[in-house]
C-alpha cells in the first residue's frame, strides 16, 4: 500500500466516527463480496440486495472457475478466451484477467473455498471451447461454495453491513459525479443514501427473458439507470445463450446443465437417437447447431446422454444436476435427458476502463453488470467467476489510490419515484429497445 493509502484511512476512519458510508456497493454476488473483501477494514461499507442474499446468480454457478494453472497455458488460454469471443475481446482485460488468476485462486482458498483436490493437488476439469483442461470446481456447485465462503468472509468484517431486500431504483448525479443512489426498502419506502463512491455489482439480465437459467429479478437495473443519466454502455446487445438448459414446460428459471457434463463426456443426440455435433464447440456456435436440429426435427429440445458417466461417477461429479434430474422425472444414469438452448449471460454491459471506473466519477461497475470487454462477442465456459473477483479488486484499488471525500447537499425530491411499478416497466422497456436499437445497427 503506497502513500495515498494512509492518507485514505485517516479519512475513512473520520467518517466511520462520523456514521458516513463510504462506499454504497449494489448487489451481494462473488463481484460485490470481493470488491468488500479487497477495500481496507477502515471503510464504511454498506451492501444491498434486491432479494435475499442466496438469490444471486453467483450462487448459482455450476461449473467451475478457470485458472492460469502453469505459465505454458498462458498463449492457450488467451487465444481460447479470444477465439470464444470472435476476437472482438480487450486483450488488455483478458491479459489481465488471466495474469491475476493464480493470486485470486490462492486468495479464494486463503478464505476457504475448497476446491477439488486429490493426494494434495488441484484437480482441473474441461468445458467446452477451452484446449486443455483448466477449471477448478467444487462439485457441480463451484459458485455456491465460492459465494458461501466470500459472505462468511464478509460477515466477519465489521466495517460491512448488509441490507437485504433493498433495490436501487436510481442514482444521484451531478455534474457527471456519483453522489449516492436511491432506494426502496422491503416496505416500500424510499430513502437516498449518500456515499462517497458506488459501486455497481447488479448481475445480468435474465430477468428480461421468458427462459432463462438467471434469477428472474436480475433485470438490467443499472443498465437502465446508467441509460437514464447518460453513462456509457457497450456491447448492449451482446447476450449469450446457453446450448443445454433441462427441457420444461414449467414457467421460471431455467435449469442449467452445466458445460462441464459435456467436458466429462456427455454425449448430445436428434430424436432418431443419431449424434450430430461436437459436443465442445463455443457455447454461441453449439447453440446455433442445436437450433437448426430442433428444427429439422420440429422438436423443443434435443437429447443429452450421460450413462457412458457410470451412476456412481454422475452421483459423485455432478450431485446436484443427477437429483434435480430425478426431480424432474429422469434418471441420467439411466435415460437421455431432454435438452433445450435458454439465455445464460451478458457480455455486454456498463462500459468500465481496466479499473473497473465508468463513464461517471466516483462510479464503478463490476461483474456482469459491467463490461470491460474481457469476453468480447461471446464469453468462454467459466471465465465469469473470474473475471468478477478480478475486476472487483481492480475497482477496490482504483478506489482506495484516488479517494476523494464528496458532497453534494442539493435535496431530492423522492416523491417522483411514487410509482414504483411503472418505474420498473420504464427501466424494463429501456433496456429491451436499446439492445433492439443496437441490433438494428449492427445488421
Ligand atoms: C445457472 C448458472 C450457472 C453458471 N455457471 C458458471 C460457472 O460454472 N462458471 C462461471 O464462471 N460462471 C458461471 N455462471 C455465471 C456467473 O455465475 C455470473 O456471471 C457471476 O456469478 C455474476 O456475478 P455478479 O456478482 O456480477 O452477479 P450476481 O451474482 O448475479 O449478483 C447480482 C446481485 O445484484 C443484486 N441486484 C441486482 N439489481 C439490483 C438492484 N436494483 N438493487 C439492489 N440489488 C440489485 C442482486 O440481488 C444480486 O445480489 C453461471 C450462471 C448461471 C445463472
Amino acid at each position: 500500500m503506497d502513500a495515498a493509502d494512509g492518507d485514505w484511512k485517516v479519512i475513512a476512519m473520520k467518517q466511520v466516527e462520523q456514521g458516513k458510508i463510504d462506499v454504497v456497493i449494489v448487489g451481494t454476488g462473488a463481484a460485490g463480496f470481493y470488491c468488500a473483501l479487497q477495500l481496507p477494514e477502515s471503510t464504511n461499507i454498506l451492501m444491498i440486495t434486491k432479494e435475499n442474499v442466496e438469490h444471486s446468480d453467483s450462487f448459482l454457478a455450476q461449473g467451475g472457475i478457470c485458472v492460469l494453472k502453469d505459465e505454458d497455458d498462458y498463449d492457450s488460454y488467451f487465444e481460447d478466451t479470444m477465439r470464444a469471443g470472435h476476437y472482438e475481446n480487450n486483450k488488455e482485460s483478458v491479459d489481465l484477467m488471466i495474469r491475476k488468476s493464480p493470486d485470486t485462486i490462492k486468495k479464494l482458498i486463503s478464505y476457504g473455498v475448497d476446491f477439488q483436490h486429490e493426494n494434495g493437488k488441484l484437480v482441473y476439469t474441461r468445458e467446452g471451447a477451452h484446449s486443455t483442461s483448466r477449471i477448478l470446481y467444487h462439485e457441480d456447485l463451484t459458485g455456491k461454495e465460492i459465494s458461501t465462503k466470500l459472505w462468511q468472509r464478509v460477515t466477519e468484517r465489521e466495517n460491512v453491513k448488509i441490507l437485504e431486500y433493498t433495490t436501487m431504483i436510481d442514482l444521484i448525479c451531478h455534474n457527471n459525479t456519483c453522489y449516492g443512489l436511491i432506494v426502496k426498502h422491503q416496505d416500500d419506502t424510499i430513502e437516498e443514501i449518500r456515499a462517497n463512491y458506488v459501486v455497481l455489482a447488479c448481475g445480468g439480465i435474465g430477468g428480461l427473458y421468458e427462459h432463462s437459467t438467471n434469477f428472474p429479478h436480475l433485470t438490467g437495473d443499472a443498465l437502465a439507470i446508467s441509460l437514464k443519466h447518460g453513462i456509457a454502455l457497450k456491447d448492449v446487445n451482446y447476450v449469450q445463450i446457453h446450448p443445454t438448459t433441462l427441457y420444461s414446460e414449467k414457467p421460471g428459471r431455467r435449469f442449467l446443465i452445466s458445460e462441464s457434463v459435456r467436458g466429462e463426456g456427455a454425449k448430445l443426440y436428434n430424436k432418431n437417437m443419431e449424434r450430430f455435433v461436437d459436443e465442445l464447440l463455443p457455447r454461441d456456435v453449439l447453440t446455433g447447431k442445436i437450433r437448426e436440429q430442433m428444427e429439422k426435427d420440429g422438436t423443443k429440445f434435443v437429447w443429452l446422454s450421460m450413462k457412458d458417466m457410470g451412476e456412481a461417477e454422475i452421483k459423485k461429479r455432478f450431485p446436484n444436476i443427477y437429483k434435480k434430474c430425478l426431480e424432474e422425472g429422469y434418471d441420467p444414469a439411466k435415460e437421455c435427458i431432454p435438452v433445450t438452448p435458454a439465455q445464460h449471460y451478458y457480455m455486454g454491459g456498463i462500459w468500465v476502463d481496466i479499473d473497473s471506473k465508468t463513464s461517471m466519477e466516483h462510479l464503478y461497475a463490476i461483474g456482469e453488470t459491467s463490461c470491460n470487454g474481457v469476453h468480447g462477442a461471446n464469453r468462454l465456459a467459466s471465465n465469469s467467476l473470474l473475471e468478477s473477483l478480478v475486476f472487483a479488486e481492480a475497482a477496490a484499488k482504483q478506489i482506495v489510490v484516488t479517494w476523494e471525500d464528496i458532497d453534494y447537499d442539493k435535496e431530492i425530491d423522492l416523491k417522483k419515484y411514487d410509482d414504483l411499478d411503472k418505474l420498473e416497466e420504464e427501466y424494463k422497456t429501456m433496456v429491451l429497445e436499446e439492445m433492439e436499437r443496437m441490433d438494428q445497427k449492427n445488421v
